[in-house]
C-alpha cells in the first residue's frame, strides 16, 4: 500500500490551486458552473484525497485533510464546497459506514474521478431539523425504492451518486421509523435534478435540488444498517463542519494577502493606505482572526483524527463533536468578519465582484448557514455545557 505523503499532497494542492485560479476567476465573471475543476482535480490526484488507499485513495489524515482545504478555500468558497461535497459529506460516510462491497463499489471510482458525489439531507420543509423530512423508502424484492425531493444540494446537479436519506414509508410512528441512508445513483430512473441558480454568491459551484420518483436501487446501497441514517447523518456533519471551517480559514488568508497588498499599492491623502491608522486596524483584526483560527482549526483536526482511530470511545467522539460546532461556528464567522474588512479596505473596488474581497463577501456568508446555522451549533454549544435536560429541541 502506497504510504501517505503530506508534503506531496501539499505540492498538488498548490499545483492544483494554481491551475485553478485563471478558469475560476473566468467561470466567476461568467456566473458559471467551473466543470473544469473536477477534471483538474483529477489531473492532480486529489478526489481521493482522505480516502483509504486499499480503495484508491491518498489516505490524508485529518490534519493534512483540512490543511489542503484551507489551501483550497483560499482560491474561493464554492471550490472548497465541491471538495466538501465530493469528500467530507459524499465519500466520508461511505468510508465509515459502508459495508466492504459499498465501499469497492464507489470509493476506487470516487478516488479516480469517474464518480463525483454528494450529501443529500436537506429537504424543502426539513432543513435544521432534517427528522421533519418526508422522503420515504420501500422495501421491493430487489432492494429499496425511494421517493421524495431534496434541496439545496452542494454538487447535487453533477454527481453521479448520492447519499440520501429517508424514512420507511407506511410507518407514521413508533420505534421503527427511523431514518436510514442509502446511496442513489443519479442517473438511476426517477431521478430528477434541477439546478438552482438564484444565489448570492458560490456561481461557480452547483447547487442543485432533486426529486425521487420510485427509484429503484439495489440492496447493498443501503449505507449502514436500517435505521442508521440520522447517526450517520450527525456523525458526517463533524467531517463536514471542519471542512467548512477549513476553506473558511483559507478565505481569511486570501483576505488578509489581499489587503497587505493592496495597502501599500494604493495611495490617498499622499500615501499608501496601509499607513493610516484606521486601515491597520483592519489588517490587524484580520490577522488576528487568522491566527485564532488556525490554532482552533488544528485543535478540532487533531480530536478528529483521535476519535478516527479509536472509533469506540464514546468520550473522543462527543469531544471530536463539539470542538468541531465550535470551531465551525468560529472560523465562518471570522471568514466573514475578514471578507467584509478587506472589502472595505479595497474601497469601491471592494464592492466589485471583480476583485477578490467582495467575492469572498458573497460567497462565504452560506458558511454560517449550511452544515448547521449559527443558532444551531450556539444552542449545540450551550447544552453541551448546561446538561441535556436543556436542549433546546431532540
Ligand atoms: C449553498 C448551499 C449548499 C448546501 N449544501 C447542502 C448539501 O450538500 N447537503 C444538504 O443536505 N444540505 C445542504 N444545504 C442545506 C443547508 O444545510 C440548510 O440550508 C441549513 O441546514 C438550514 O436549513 P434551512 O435552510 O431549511 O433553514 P431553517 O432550518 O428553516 O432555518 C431558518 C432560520 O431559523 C433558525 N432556526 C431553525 N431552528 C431553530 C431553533 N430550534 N432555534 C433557533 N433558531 C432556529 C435557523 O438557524 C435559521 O436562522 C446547503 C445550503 C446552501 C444554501
Amino acid at each position: 500500500m502506497p504510504h501517505f505523503d503530506p508534503a506531496k499532497l501539499a505540492a498538488d494542492v498548490d499545483a492544483f490551486c494554481e491551475d485553478l485560479r485563471p478558469l475560476e476567476e473566468l467561470c466567476y465573471v461568467e456566473h458559471r458552473y467551473n466543470d473544469d475543476l473536477p477534471k483538474l482535480a483529477k489531473k492532480h490526484n486529489l478526489l481521493g484525497m482522505m480516502i483509504d488507499p486499499e480503495y484508491g485513495g491518498r489516505g490524508a489524515d485529518a490534519v493534512n485533510y483540512f490543511r489542503a482545504l484551507v489551501r483550497i478555500g483560499r482560491e474561493g468558497t464554492g471550490p472548497r464546497t465541491f471538495f466538501s461535497g465530493h469528500l467530507s459529506i459524499g465519500a466520508y460516510p461511505i468510508q465509515t459506514w459502508g459495508s466492504p462491497a459499498l465501499k469497492q463499489k464507489y470509493l476506487p471510482r470516487a478516488s479516480r474521478g469517474e464518480t463525483i458525489l454528494a450529501f443529500g439531507l436537506t429537504e424543502p420543509d426539513a432543513g435544521s431539523n432534517p427528522r421533519e423530512m418526508t422522503s420515504t423508502y420501500e422495501k421491493t424484492s430487489a432492494g429499496y425504492k425511494l421517493n421524495g425531493v431534496k434541496y439545496l444540494i452542494s454538487n447535487g446537479g453533477v454527481a453521479d451518486a448520492i447519499i440520501v436519506f429517508a424514512y420507511p414509508a407506511n410507518v407514521v410512528e413508533g420505534p421503527t421509523r427511523r431514518i436510514s441512508a442509502f446511496v442513489v445513483d443519479t442517473k438511476s430512473k426517477g431521478f430528477e435534478p434541477e439546478n438552482l441558480t438564484a444565489k448570492m454568491g458560490m456561481p461557480t459551484s452547483n447547487t442543485a435540488m432533486f426529486e425521487m420518483t420510485n427509484v429503484e436501487i439495489p440492496a447493498e446501497n443501503l449505507l449502514g444498517e436500517l435505521g442508521d441514517g440520522f447517526r450517520i447523518a450527525m456523525g458526517t456533519l463533524v467531517s463536514g463542519r471542519l471542512s467548512v471551517a477549513a476553506g473558511c480559514l483559507g478565505v481569511i488568508e486570501d483576505c488578509l494577502a489581499e489587503v497587505l497588498n493592496y495597502g501599500q499599492a494604493r495611495e490617498q491623502h499622499g500615501k499608501a493606505i496601509g499607513k493610516h491608522q484606521l486601515v491597520q486596524e483592519h489588517i490587524a483584526m484580520i490577522e488576528i482572526g487568522r491566527v485564532t483560527s488556525d490554532a482552533l482549526l488544528v485543535k478540532a483536526a487533531q480530536a478528529k483524527q483521535a476519535s478516527t482511530e479509536n472509533p469506540s470511545d464514546k468520550a473522543l467522539s462527543v469531544e471530536a463533536d463539539l470542538l468541531a460546532a465550535k470551531t465551525k461556528f468560529f472560523i465562518t464567522n471570522a471568514a466573514w468578519d475578514a471578507a467584509d474588512r478587506a472589502v472595505q479596505v479595497f474601497g469601491g473596488r471592494g464592492w466589485s465582484t471583480l476583485y477578490r474581497p467582495g467575492r469572498h463577501l458573497m460567497d462565504v456568508r452560506v458558511c454560517r448557514i449550511y452544515e448547521g446555522t449559527d443558532e444551531i451549533l450556539k444552542l449545540k454549544i450551550a447544552s453541551s455545557l448546561l446538561g441535556k435536560e436543556y436542549e433546546a429541541f431532540k
